[in-house]
C-alpha cells in the first residue's frame, strides 16, 4: 500500500504565523511567575494542536475571564480569526495586554468592510453568522449588516433598497459566493423594471475569500482523483475543512473525514493501493504524519 500526504495541505501561512506568535509568547513566559499565556477562543480549529499548545501553558479563555485577569500582567493572544473592536476596549479597561495575532487577510477584510460602512453602504457578508471571524466583522459595523449563507437566504433577507456591497468570510466556497452575487444582481435588474421601488443604485462585490483556501481546491481535487482512498483530517469546527473536504469528496467519493486517528474505519482501506492524506489549513503536518504512519502499519497488517 502506498500512502502519501498531500503536499499542498496543512497550515496556511496565517495559521503558521499565529502558532509562531503563541510559541514565542510561551517561550518567553515570565520565569518568576510561570504564568500561563492566554488565548481568546481556541487558537485554531484543531483539537490536537490545541492540546499540544495547552501542554506548554497556553490557556483558552473568553472575554468573560478578563475581570479575573485584570491588572495582573496577563497577556492575551487574539487568534487569526480576529476580534470585534469591543474586545480591545474591554482588554484596555481591564489593564490586559493584547498580543494581536489576527491574520493580516482578516484585518484587511475588516478594514474594507469598515470603509464601505462608513460611506453608508449596506453590508452583506456571505458567511456563518456565529463564526469567530464573522463576529469580528459584525463588531466592526456594530452588527449593522446582513449575514447570508445561501442564495435563498440572500434573496429572502437582503433588501436591495440602497447602495450595497457584498463580502465573503475568508474561508467560504467561491461557487456559492458567485451564485449569491448573480442572484442579487438579477434581483436588482428585476427591481429596475418597477420604478416605483427604491433600489440599490450601486452594487459592489468584493471577493474576500482567502487564496490559501481557494488556491488549494484544484490541487486537492487532483490529489483526490490520483488516490483510491482519501483520509481528510481536520477539526469539525473548521470552516475551510468542510469546504476542502467537499472538494475532495466530489472528486473521489471514497474520501473520509476524521478529526482523530481512532475515527478511521479500517474497512475504508479495503482493496486500496494508494491512500492519500490531506487536511485543512488548520491541520498540523505532524498529525498528518501520525495518520500516515497509522495507515502504513494497517496496510502491512492487512496485506
Ligand atoms: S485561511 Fe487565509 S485568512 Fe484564514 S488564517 Fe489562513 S491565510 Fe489567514
Amino acid at each position: 500500500m502506498n500512502v502519501s500526504i498531500d503536499k499542498f495541505s496543512g497550515f496556511c501561512w496565517g495559521v503558521v504565523r499565529t502558532v509562531q506568535i503563541a510559541e514565542d509568547q510561551l517561550a518567553h513566559k515570565d520565569a518568576a511567575t510561570n504564568r500561563n499565556v492566554y488565548v481568546l477562543g481556541h487558537i485554531i480549529h484543531n483539537p490536537k494542536e490545541i492540546q499540544r499548545l495547552a501542554d506548554k501553558g497556553l490557556e483558552t479563555i473568553t472575554v468573560d475571564d478578563f475581570p479575573r485577569l485584570a491588572h495582573s500582567g496577563a497577556k492575551v493572544i487574539i487568534r487569526a480569526h480576529g476580534e470585534p473592536p469591543e474586545t480591545y476596549r474591554k482588554a484596555w479597561d481591564n489593564g490586559i495586554e493584547i498580543v494581536d495575532a489576527t491574520c493580516p487577510v482578516v484585518t484587511k477584510l475588516q478594514e474594507r468592510v469598515r470603509k464601505f460602512w462608513d460611506q453608508g453602504y449596506q453590508i452583506v457578508i456571505f458567511g456563518k453568522k456565529d463564526h469567530a471571524e464573522v463576529l469580528g466583522v459584525r463588531g466592526v459595523v456594530r452588527d449593522q449588516c446582513v449575514v447570508v449563507k445561501s442564495v435563498e437566504d440572500a434573496l429572502e433577507n437582503v433588501l436591495l433598497d440602497r447602495k450595497t456591497v457584498l463580502f465573503s468570510q475568508t474561508t467560504m466556497d467561491r461557487p456559492t459566493f458567485l451564485e449569491i452575487r448573480n442572484a442579487l444582481k438579477g434581483r436588482i435588474s428585476e427591481l429596475i423594471v418597477d420604478t416605483m421601488e427604491e433600489i440599490a443604485t450601486e452594487f459592489h462585490v468584493k471577493d474576500t475569500i482567502c487564496g490559501q483556501v481557494s488556491g488549494r481546491e484544484a490541487q486537492l481535487a487532483n490529489f483526490a482523483r490520483a488516490n483510491d482512498v482519501i483520509i481528510f483530517v481536520a477539526g469539525r469546527a473548521s470552516s475551510n475543512g468542510k469546504v476542502l473536504f467537499d472538494v475532495a469528496h466530489a472528486a473521489n467519493p471514497r474520501t473520509y473525514f476524521v478529526e482523530t486517528i481512532d475515527e478511521i474505519d479500517p474497512a475504508w482501506l479495503d482493496g486500496a493501493n494508494n491512500v492519500g492524506i490531506s487536511g485543512a489549513t488548520s491541520t498540523p503536518q505532524w498529525y498528518m504524519e501520525e495518520v500516515r504512519e497509522w495507515v502504513e502499519r494497517r496496510g502491512l497488517v492487512t496485506s
